[in-house]
């Protein structure tokens, strides 16, 4: 089922989520409405919390097409290297930055039938990994910048919610 995607100011973004039974329908349904409502949005990766349930499970579709589901994931090393790259997040349309983080990362989670699997990623895939764990900390890309970098992106995203939301009511009136 296609779920509304969660936007940058509510709380939600901001809490830690909770580790889920591993193997359960209600897990497997929770990973199925997360790739529905990834399928019909222009990202690669999303989270429980941007669907509004605070559990520990996201997803992850890169231009392979492969579906990987991370249930109850733990990042259990990182490289050393670091590398900068620019992010976007399904959480804060619009807005996009330079974060720094680990070249490497290694995981160890279940997937959506709870199977457990070690994983040891580099490239896109471990940025995304990344960026989808710190959803579940309540952290989001922009809290990686400086405080003044981080107040000038949340300017921006409201400035183009407001542009939205005004193009919306435009088109209600057929304008
Ligand atoms: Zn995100």
């Amino acid at each position: 089922m296609v779920r509304d995607v969660v936007l940058l100011g509510s709380d939600i973004l901001e809490k830690t989520s909770n580790p889920v039974e591993v193997s359960s329908d209600e897990t497997r349904r929770l990973v199925e409405d997360l790739f529905d409502t990834l399928e019909t949005c222009p990202g690669i990766g999303l989270a429980g919390p941007q669907i509004g349930v605070l559990k520990r499970v996201f997803v992850i579709k890169l231009d392979d097409g492969v579906r990987r589901a991370f249930v109850n994931p733990q990042i259990t090393g990182t490289s050393p290297e670091t590398v900068q790259y620019e992010e976007g997040c399904l959480s804060i349309p619009d807005v996009w930055c330079n974060v720094v983080r680990p070249v490497r990362v290694s995981v160890f989670a279940y997937d959506e039938n709870g199977k457990p699997f070690n994983l040891d990623a580099d490239g896109i895939l471990a940025r995304c990994i990344q960026h989808e764990y710190d959803h579940l900390e309540g952290r989001l890309f922009i809290d990686h910048t400086a405080s003044e970098e981080r107040e000038r992106l949340v300017r921006r995203f409201e400035k183009k919610q407001l542009l939205r939301s005004k193009s919306r009511r435009g088109k209600r009136h057929g304008s």
